[in-house]
């Protein structure tokens, strides 16, 4: 079985401003483990843990389906917390409103369900998880500075999916790309 999810990449600006911002927050009084760089990503749809035989009928699928849509543009916007800014656990930058990219979740969605994947119960937030709380459950107070940064509307194009593979280590996960989906379409 592989633990799977699909995700968008992120542009080269967009990185670098999260990396920059990262290195602000290290000084936060409070055990958060900061997602490294080369792991930033937003997720579209986590699959679990999938079989290859799975994998290898979702593939065409979904290159055929998504290939007929267009690429689109993100705009970040604002950060967060989950499962709430008084009770975070996650940290999280997140994204303009994107009619185009809840367009793309429905199919994946539907996609991922004509292949027995149970679809995701809780509604899509797109958003970049930055950090994960290590601590005890009251920090609100301790990581206040995170939850008043500036995030500069910086935009990235969406031009492709990545279906990656997810390998967890006590040293955080290792994320290693099993197939790409171009959007090339003009829908
Ligand atoms: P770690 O679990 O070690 O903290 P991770 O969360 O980055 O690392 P995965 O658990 O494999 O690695 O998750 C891969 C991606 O899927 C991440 O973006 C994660 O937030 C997301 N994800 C994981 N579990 C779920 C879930 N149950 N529902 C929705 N998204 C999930
Ligand atoms: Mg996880």
């Amino acid at each position: 079985m592989v633990r799977s999810f699909l995700a968008i990449d992120l542009n080269r600006e967009t990185k670098n401003f999260l990396d920059h911002a990262m290195g602000h927050w290290q000084r936060l009084p409070c055990k958060i483990r900061w997602t490294r760089v080369e792991n930033l990503h937003i997720t579209l749809k986590f699959l679990g843990e999938i079989s290859q035989d799975t994998i290898e009928q979702l593939i065409p699928v979904l290159s055929s389906r998504l290939s007929g849509l267009s690429p689109f543009t993100l705009t970040l916007s604002g950060v967060g917390a989950f499962p709430s800014l008084r009770n975070a656990r996650i940290l999280w930058i997140g994204f303009q409103e994107s009619k185009p990219l809840l367009n793309l979740v429905k199919i994946v969605e539907d996609l991922c369900a004509e292949q027995g994947i149970p679809r995701e119960a809780r509604g899509f937030h797109p958003h970049i998880t930055v950090g994960r709380i290590k601590a005890g459950r009251s920090v609100y107070q301790k990581i206040l500075p995170f939850f008043t940064t500036p995030v500069p509307a910086i935009s990235m194009g969406v031009s492709k999916v990545v279906l990656y593979r997810s390998d967890l280590f006590a040293t955080g996960p290792v994320y290693s790309q099993l197939a790409h989906f171009p959007l090339e379409g003009n829908l």
